[in-house]
């Protein structure tokens, strides 16, 4: 589940703009990668709290996110998915927080300076049995990620001798204009490839299949994508790498079907059974249970099993279980069986007389819904 923008940053909900931005520029400077090289705990925490600061900073957003929670940010759906924000960002942002350009030690903020490469994002797509989303699980992929070579080394780039931007002059109608770009030659990242063993690319990478270990969380959907960071691509020299985007993929099960948080399961039973009541038996998320039959139950009767859903994904609560009970007519009857029925055409017993308390189905499904 996704951590509360507010306990991210340690503070509280009536936090005014200044408390945020300070709690922010603090956390920012703790896990900052400058200070932490190669700690992934470190980068994460820095990202969650460029990704609260993101939202709690913009008073529309702030807004949204206090009414709705996390579901405000997370329709479902393609890319939406969760914390849209790259490295790339998260420095574009320090232009605003620590003044100007250079705050951060040649860490290109809005100004230039030299750049760390990130490098690409890896996509897979991961199925999932709804037993498997009910519960939540571990799972393990094998990843085919670029990753720098033994035996790779870097130089400062000559072409910039290390400064990431190179000056370019041009001749416009006010006169001469110069200006900072960053240097191709080295991608801004100051550095270039010094030495590198048969096999690498050339930038000093080279393809190596890993195994990676997804935690998906219980109540995820069809269409959603997970970010396991770091698992992406990794970039030359002291770039970063980039993320491991999962897209979930829900399989069909053969007799429950998901809406949301809950789940629908169709029950017949025989026409006896609906008579004489009994017990039978259907199928969960969590293996088979035996469910009661009142005598008398009425084809269209729908059963609620409270807690017997999809756990929802932002922690509220479990949906529930909805058993449709659909009475059986048999299609063809013996001939004794038939003279049975038709002795009883005329009973009082089994001629439809519903009670005013019973609902209609679609009364009851709209109460459902509503
Ligand atoms: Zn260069």
């Amino acid at each position: 589940m996704k951590e509360d923008f507010y306990d991210i940053l340690g503070i509280s909900k009536g936090a005014s703009a200044s408390e945020i931005k300070k709690a922010y520029r603090k956390k920012a400077v703790q896990y900052h990668p400058d200070k932490n090289p190669g700690d992934a705990e470190a980068e994460e925490n820095f990202k969650k709290a460029a990704e609260a600061y993101e939202i709690l900073s913009d008073p529309d957003k702030k807004a949204r996110y206090d009414q709705y929670g996390h579901q405000a940010f997370e329709n479902g759906g393609g890319g939406g998915g969760f914390g849209g924000m790259n490295m790339d960002d998260i420095f574009s942002q320090f232009g605003d927080i620590f003044g100007g350009g250079g705050g951060f030690g040649g860490f290109g903020g809005g100004g230039g300076g030299q750049r760390r490469s990130k490098g690409s994002n890896l996509r897979i797509r991961v199925k999932l049995t709804l037993e498997e989303i009910a519960n939540g699980v571990e799972k393990k992929v094998k990843v085919k990620r670029k990753v720098q070579a033994d035996g790779t080394t870097y130089k400062t780039c000559g072409t910039c001798n290390g400064s990431g931007q190179v000056v370019r002059i041009t001749n416009t109608i006010l006169g001469r204009m110069q200006t900072a770009a960053p240097c191709n030659a080295c991608g801004g990242s100051g550095q270039q490839i010094d030495k590198k063993p048969n096999g690498a690319d050339a930038q000093g990478l080279i393809v190596n299949e890993e195994t990676v270990s997804i935690k998906i969380p219980a109540g995820v959907q069809d269409g959603m994508q997970l970010k396991v960071s770091g698992k992406g691509n990794e970039a030359p020299g002291n770039g970063f790498a980039g993320d491991l985007l999962v897209a979930i993929e829900e399989l069909a099960h053969e007799s429950l079907q998901r809406e949301g948080d809950n789940l629908h399961y169709d029950l017949y039973i025989s026409f006896s059974d609906a008579v004489l009541g009994g017990s039978k038996e259907i199928d969960t998320v969590s293996g088979k249970v035996r469910i009661k039959i009142d005598e008398g139950v009425q084809s269209g009767k729908i059963l609620r099993l409270r807690g017997k859903g999809i756990p929802n994904l932002n922690g509220y609560g479990k949906g529930d279980l909805l058993v449709h009970v659909n009475v059986w007519t048999p299609k063809t009857v013996t001939k004794e069986q038939k003279t049975f029925f038709e002795k009883m055409k005329d009973d009082d017993h089994f001629s439809p007389s519903p009670e005013k308390s019973e609902k209609s189905f679609f009364e009851k499904v709209k109460d459902m819904f509503s």
